[in-house]
C-alpha cells in the first residue's frame, strides 16, 4: 500500500538528513518536498538511489564579487594589501565590457553550482568607472542561471560616495532597475559616517536590505561599527543589515568581542567572514608571527549573532585563489579558528547553509512543503563535510536536477581484489 495518494515526480532513496541519522527517502511532487520518511511507499516517475549520502538544502554564499572575478591576468600584485587591491581593480574595471563580465561571472557561478551552491548574494560595483555594464551583465547571469541558483544582486559602492556623488545617483537608478539590495564600503570614503547614512538613505527609499564592507584592518580602536549600529536602530532596519570582514574584531580582547556580539545580536546585524581574503590581505606589516586577521565568527555566533562564511573574491588582487567551493571555505575557517569539536563543526556548517540563509532572508532546508532544492554530499553529515571537504554528488532545484558530478569510484583491474 502506498503512503501517498498520488504518483510522485521524484523520490531520492536512502539518504541522511541528520549526521549519522537513519536513512530516509525524500519524495518530490510539483517542485516541492511531499514526504520525508524511511522506506517511503510510493509510485514515482523517477527514483534515485542515495547510497547513504547526506541530503540538505544546498550551500548559501552570502558574499561574492562575480563582477571582478578572474582578472589576475589584468592586474599586478606587488604588496598584497587591501589598498593595492582596490586600486588595481579600479583601473581594471574601467575596461570591463558587458560580455566580458558575463563570461567571467558565468564561469564562476557554474563552478559554484557544481559545488552545491543554491543561493548567492553577489555584489556589483556601480560607479563612473564601471558604469552599469557589470550590473547589466549580472542581471543576465541571474536570469540565465535561475534554473540552478537564486542570485541576489547588491548594488555596491566600493570606492566611496562623498568623494564621488555621481555614484549615489547610479546606485539609486540600479535599485529602481533590478538590484535587490545596496552595499557600501565606509573605509574607502573620506567621511565614513556620512557614507553609512547615505547607504541607509538609499535602503530606506527603496525598502531594501544593506550590506557593508566594514573595518577591514587590525586596528582595534578605530571602527565604523558604531555608525552602522546607530543607523540600524534609527531607521528600524534590524534584521536587514549585514557587515562583512570586520577583521579588527580579531584584534580585540574577549570582553570587547563579547560586548560587540551583544550589540550585533540585539540589533539583528549579521556578520560575514571571508577567510580566504581576510587571510591574504591582513597583517602585511608583520614580518613574523603574522596575525590571522579573521573575525571569530564562531564566538559571535555563540552569543546569538547571525553569521556566515563566504567566498568573497575569486582570482583577483583581493584573493588570488578560489574555486567558489563553500565547503572548502568552511574547512578553511574551521582550520584557522582551530575548531575540532562536533558542535563547533556543526556551527561552521550552518554558517554556509542555514545561518547564511537566515542572513539573506531565504527559505532553506529540507522539510515537507518546502521547495525541493536538494543537494547530496558524499558523507554522513555536516561534521564530516567540514572536516573532509566532502565532494558534492548532485543537486536539484524545485525538483529538477540542475547539476551532476557523480560519485568518485575506483576502476580496479578485472580479477583484482
Ligand atoms: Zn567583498
Amino acid at each position: 500500500m502506498s503512503d501517498l495518494q498520488t504518483t510522485l515526480d521524484l523520490v531520492i532513496r536512502n539518504v541522511r538528513v541528520e549526521e549519522d541519522g537513519d536513512f530516509v527517502d525524500v519524495g518530490v511532487l510539483h517542485g516541492r518536498i511531499a514526504a520525508i520518511k524511511p522506506s517511503l511507499r510510493c509510485e514515482a516517475i523517477e527514483t534515485v538511489e542515495g547510497y547513504g549520502a547526506f541530503a540538505f538544502g544546498g550551500f548559501v554564499d552570502s558574499h561574492v564579487h562575480l563582477d571582478k572575478a578572474c582578472i589576475l591576468d589584468r592586474c599586478t600584485i606587488c604588496e598584497g594589501t587591501l589598498a593595492e587591491a582596490v586600486l588595481q581593480v579600479a583601473v581594471a574595471k574601467a575596461n570591463f565590457q558587458e560580455y566580458d563580465v558575463y563570461s567571467r561571472a558565468a564561469h564562476v557561478l557554474e563552478k559554484a553550482i557544481c559545488h552545491g551552491t543554491t543561493h548567492m548574494r553577489t555584489f556589483v560595483e556601480i560607479d563612473p568607472r564601471a558604469g552599469f555594464r557589470s550590473f547589466e551583465a549580472l542581471k543576465r547571469v541571474k536570469s540565465d542561471y535561475a534554473f540552478a541558483v537564486d542570485l541576489e544582486i547588491c548594488a555596491f559602492a566600493q570606492e566611496g560616495l562623498t568623494n564621488e556623488p555621481a555614484t549615489i545617483e547610479m546606485l539609486d537608478a540600479a535599485l529602481s532597475n533590478g538590484a535587490d539590495l545596496v552595499g557600501g564600503c565606509p573605509y574607502t570614503d573620506p567621511y565614513p559616517t556620512r557614507h553609512v547614512e547615505l547607504i541607509f538613505d538609499l535602503a530606506e527609499k527603496h525598502d531594501v536590505a544593506v550590506d557593508f564592507h566594514l573595518d577591514f584592518d587590525l586596528v582595534a580602536d578605530r571602527s565604523n561599527l558604531p555608525a552602522v549600529l546607530a543607523q540600524t536602530l534609527a531607521r528600524g532596519w534590524q534584521g536587514r543589515v549585514s557587515i562583512g570582514h570586520v577583521t579588527n574584531i580579531s584584534a580585540m580582547e574577549p570582553a570587547r568581542v563579547a560586548t560587540i556580539a551583544a550589540e550585533l545580536a540585539e540589533t539583528g546585524i549579521a556578520l560575514t567572514v571571508l577567510p580566504s581574503t581576510d587571510l591574504f590581505l591582513n597583517g602585511r606589516q608583520y614580518d613574523w608571527l603574522v596575525p590571522r586577521g579573521v573575525a571569530p565568527a564562531h564566538i559571535l555566533a555563540a552569543h546569538g549573532v547571525v553569521t556566515s562564511i563566504a567566498t568573497n573574491n575569486v582570482l583577483n588582487p583581493f584573493t588570488p585563489y578560489g574555486d567558489a567551493s563553500l565547503i572548502r571555505m568552511a574547512n578553511l575557517y574551521a582550520n584557522v579558528a582551530q575548531l575540532s569539536r562536533p558542535h563547533e563543526l556543526e556551527a561552521v556548517f550552518s554558517m554556509v547553509t542555514t545561518s547564511a540563509a537566515r542572513q539573506m532572508g531565504v527559505d532553506h532546508g529540507l522539510k515537507v512543503g518546502a521547495d525541493a532544492t536538494i543537494v547530496l554530499l558524499d558523507c554522513a553529515g555536516p561534521r564530516a563535510a567540514v572536516r573532509e571537504i566532502t565532494p558534492v554528488i548532485a543537486g536539484w532545484k524545485l525538483g529538477r536536477k540542475s547539476f551532476e558530478n557523480g560519485r568518485r569510484r575506483l576502476l580496479r583491474p578485472a580479477g583484482h581484489t
